[in-house]
Formats: C-alpha cells, structure tokens, sequence
C-alpha cells in the first residue's frame, strides 16, 4: 500500500495520491477555518444532490432550484450543469451555512462530503485546498479514500451517477437552436427538476405516447429515486424529439 503524508510532510494541492494511499485530514468546529470553506466556492451539484437537499428543506424541486442554485452550460457536453448559488449579501458565503456549521449537514452535496479530497483522474486524487487555507490537513487522523467516503456517506450515489453518466453518449444537441433549446430543457427537468418531470410523466400522454408498461408506471410513481433513474434511462435512450414536444406542449404550455 502506498503511504503518503507522513506527519512531517505538508499536504496541499501539490499532494496525488490513489485510492489506497492514506491521506490525513480532520475537520471540526475548534479549528481556526471552521466554516472557511463554505463560501466562494463552486459546488456543482448532482441530480441525487438537487432531489436530497430539496427534501430536506422542504421545497420542490423547482422552488429549491430557482431559490438556491444558478444554472450554467458544462463545456464539453452543453448539456446545463447546476451548482449552489452563494450569497451576494454575505460575501460570498453559501445559503446553508451558519455559526454552527452545515444547516443541512445530512443532506449536504457530494462535493461537500469529499472535500478537500478532489478527483483528479482514474484513480487519482488530491486535495482542493492547501494546509494554510484548510487546517484539517494538518490533523492526524489517517484514511483511505474508501475510508473516507465510507466515513462520508457516500456509499449511495454510485449507481445514481453510472446511469447519469450514460446519458450524453445516447443524448446529442443537433446544432439546430430551437430543437437544441428543447433537448436542454428535457435535459435539466428530466435530470434536476424531478418534480416537474414528474408532472410531464403524469399530467399527459407521456405513458401513453411512450407505452411505458404499467409494471414501470409502478415502480416510478411514489419511488423518487426510481424516477430519477428512469428518467435518465430515457435520456440516454435519445428520447423521440417529436412525442416529447407534444407531451411537453400538453403539460406545460397551456
Ligand atoms: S452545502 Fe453545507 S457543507 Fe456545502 S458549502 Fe454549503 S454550508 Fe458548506
Ligand atoms: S477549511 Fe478544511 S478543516 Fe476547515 S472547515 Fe473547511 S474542510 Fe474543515
């Protein structure tokens, strides 16, 4: 096993290690940087992040989207990516925190659970801070990557991301605006808005016009978690532009 880090060596930005290297970190309240890392920040938020994090503030998709986040378009795909909006009126901090911490510390973001550990490649990774920014770094405690995420809760967005990832292989823009426009669109209710895509599910002919089987049409209508992965199985499928504006017509256009 590779060891990384011993006690007299500075972690920071510089540091790579795999996933079986040991790393050492500790975050907690005595520290000087309590709370430093939760403003002017970019934390880009997963579909499974934006379906948690409404929950627990008891908000809908699309009041949680519109209260807390901006919306951007990621450079490769062009496909819109959602990150947490910080605070203009408080120096950048994030919405969600205060004195204490992390007001939604159970249902805080991925990035927030691995951080400062950061992803750098297959097997690779390093921290997002250096030692004088985050202080944990110069903690003792030990871990491994799994360790840590293990120790994270981080255990449940495996599965939810391999089928998120799949998407823009089967998805593509089309070079033509309006269409474009309209695959964005899907794209960011199908993915981050679910209770809005829930409603295009429900409120039209969607089942119909797609011949969904009643057996799918159970398992998705009270199981959040399974909407949002059908619904990302039907992206990667590269959904019927043509039934899918109808559907989209119906619902949301009258
Ligand atoms: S969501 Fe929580 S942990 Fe993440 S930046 Fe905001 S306050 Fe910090
Ligand atoms: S800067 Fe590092 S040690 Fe300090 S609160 Fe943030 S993650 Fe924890």
């Amino acid at each position: 096993m590779m060891i990384i880090g011993r006690k007299s060596t500075v972690q920071g930005r510089h540091t790579e290690f795999t996933g079986d290297g040991r790393f050492r970190f500790l975050c907690h309240s005595k520290l000087e940087c309590f709370n430093r890392c939760c403003r002017d920040i970019n934390i880009f938020l997963s579909p499974y992040d934006v379906l948690r994090m409404s929950k627990k503030l008891g908000l809908s998709t699309s009041v949680f989207l519109e209260r807390y986040t901006t919306r951007l378009q990621a450079r490769g795909t062009g496909f819109p990516v959602v990150l947490i909006k910080m605070r203009d009126d408080a120096g950048l901090a994030c919405p969600f925190v205060t004195g204490q911490g992390c007001s939604i510390y159970e249902e805080r973001p991925w990035s927030c659970r691995m951080a400062p550990v950061e992803i750098r490649g297959e097997n690779r990774y390093g921290f997002a801070f250096d030692s004088d920014h985050c202080r944990g770094l110069l903690e003792e405690k030990e871990w491994t990557v799994e360790e840590w995420m293990k120790n994270q809760g981080n255990e449940g967005y495996a599965e939810l991301e391999s089928g998120f990832e799949e998407i823009p292989a089967g998805l593509k823009l089309t070079g033509l605006p309006s269409l474009d426009q309209h695959i964005m669109e899907m794209f960011f209710i199908t993915c981050y808005d679910l209770d809005k895509f829930r409603r295009y599910v429900f409120d039209g002919s969607f089942i119909k016009i797609f011949d969904i089987s009643s057996e799918t049409v159970e398992k998705i209508k009270n199981d959040d978690l399974e909407l949002l992965k059908f619904g990302f199985r039907w992206l990667a499928s590269g959904f019927d532009l043509r039934k899918s504006i109808t559907v989209r017509d119906e619902v949301f256009d009258n």
